[in-house]
């Protein structure tokens, strides 16, 4: 079994904690993006940055092992855009 796969980041100070509830949700492949950042897949860890209002990866995205069942897309960062 693999090691975890962690997001990485440097500069700690440009980067808040949230309890936000978009955190929370597990949101399947082929479904808008309503925000932008990187998603992890809640089952194998791989990550993924995209756009707001653009489509999270199909489920052929990527391969998960026999019994994992299928991709679902978890928002780990989101990008705060100016107004
Ligand atoms: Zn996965």
């Amino acid at each position: 079994m693999k090691g975890a796969i962690l997001a990485q980041y440097k500069h700690g100070q440009f980067l808040t904690q949230s309890q936000h509830e978009a955190f929370d949700t597990l949101v399947s492949p082929g479904t808008t993006a309503a925000n932008a950042g990187i998603y992890r897949c809640a089952v194998c860890g791989d990550e993924i940055g995209i756009a707001k209002g653009h489509t999270l990866p199909p489920q052929n995205h990527h391969q998960h092992a026999p019994g994992q069942g299928p991709i679902k897309w978890q928002l780990l960062v989101f990008a705060v855009q100016r107004k």
